[in-house]
């Protein structure tokens, strides 16, 4: 008896998967899986650690929508105190993988991508490789990257700021208020000499 379990397919340190069976079936047929890398660069000096997205795959007319919940640490610096952290990061994703050529045959697929196509619309986006083969590495990649917050903060126990540039805020301020309110005195119905 096939359990959910039995469905799942586990692709530890591996990004890829060969979904040609799933491309034969009619649509609406999905598969489970569960990816799981220790380590996935993102950008130049910045790294996921941790990785793990466990995603349902569903075959769509050309193309195969993958919908993944993706877990992962980032280790970053807070905007504030400039110490070094751990940002756990903790999404739902969702994105279509377009089918380039025709499983049976072979063939090229008719680019059905067009203005009217909400699914697709202007961007080639993420494609299904000619043997196959699904590699969501790069999905993956971008989807953890657009969850970084803007403004890393190490959280609640932040020590704040290590210079206490509020207090010179302030005193400019104050100073520049001072500056307006005697430019504003000198400005009404001065004679000009
Ligand atoms: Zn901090």
């Amino acid at each position: 008896m096939a359990t959910e379990e039995d469905r799942t397919v586990d692709l530890p340190g591996d990004t890829r998967l060969n979904v040609a069976s799933l491309l034969m079936e009619p649509v609406g047929a999905i598969r489970d899986i569960v990816i799981e890398i220790e380590s996935l660069p993102l950008d130049v000096d910045l790294v996921a650690r941790n990785v793990t997205a466990k995603a349902r795959l569903t075959r769509l007319k050309d193309a195969i929508l993958v919908t993944a919940d993706v877990a992962a640490i980032v280790p970053l610096e807070c905007a504030i105190c400039l110490a070094a952290y751990n940002q756990p990061i903790a999404e739902r994703f969702s994105e279509p993988i377009r089918q380039l050529v025709d499983v049976r045959t072979g063939a090229e697929l008719p680019n059905t991508v067009d203005a009217t196509d909400d699914v697709a619309e202007s961007e080639p986006g993420f494609t299904i490789g000619d043997n196959h083969e699904l590699d969501l590495g790069e999905a993956l990649r971008q989807w953890i990257v657009l969850a970084i917050p803007m403004q890393p903060s190490c959280g609640p126990d932040c020590p704040g700021p290590l210079l206490r540039s509020t207090d010179q805020e302030d005193e400019f301020d104050h100073r520049f208020a001072s500056l307006a309110s005697l430019l504003d005195d000198d400005e009404p119905g001065n004679d000009k000499s």
